[in-house]
């Protein structure tokens, strides 16, 4: 699995540091968890997933590091979907068990200001929510 879900990867490193600099602290990859969250506010009962777009399959239209690539269709489209899939069960287990979650994507980081704010937003967050 070690390629579908990397560890220490340059975007969780970045997000770790920005909610670092917030003030929030966290655990990281707990494997209690459904699909091992990223990073865990225990306290908040709220995780945080890091996703890169082609692997986790980034369902933005615009987003151009989620295509499909083009050559060997059949070995990738059902790959990346079943990526796809697991994502969304681990989603509605971690919703059973009463966790909020949120999936930053790779290709939201580099606005740092925004993604600042939804981070915020999230973590500040006290009514339950739906989720992204
Ligand atoms: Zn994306």
């Amino acid at each position: 699995m070690a390629l579908v879900r990397g560890r220490d990867t340059k975007p969780e490193m970045k997000v770790r540091r920005l909610v670092h600099s917030m003030g929030f602290r966290y655990r990281l990859h707990d494997r209690k968890l459904p699909g091992a969250p990223d990073l865990v506010f225990a306290s908040r009962r709220k995780v945080i997933f890091v996703h890169g777009c082609f692997w986790h399959r980034h369902p933005e239209p615009t987003c151009r590091l989620a295509r499909m690539p083009k050559t060997r269709r059949g070995f990738w489209e059902p790959k990346l979907e079943g990526n796809r899939a697991r994502d969304l069960q681990n989603q509605s287990l971690l919703k059973a068990r009463d966790w909020q979650f949120l999936v930053v994507w790779e290709c939201e980081i580099r606005e740092e200001e925004q993604l600042k704010n939804v981070l915020a937003a999230f973590l500040n967050e006290r009514e339950p929510n739906e989720g992204h």
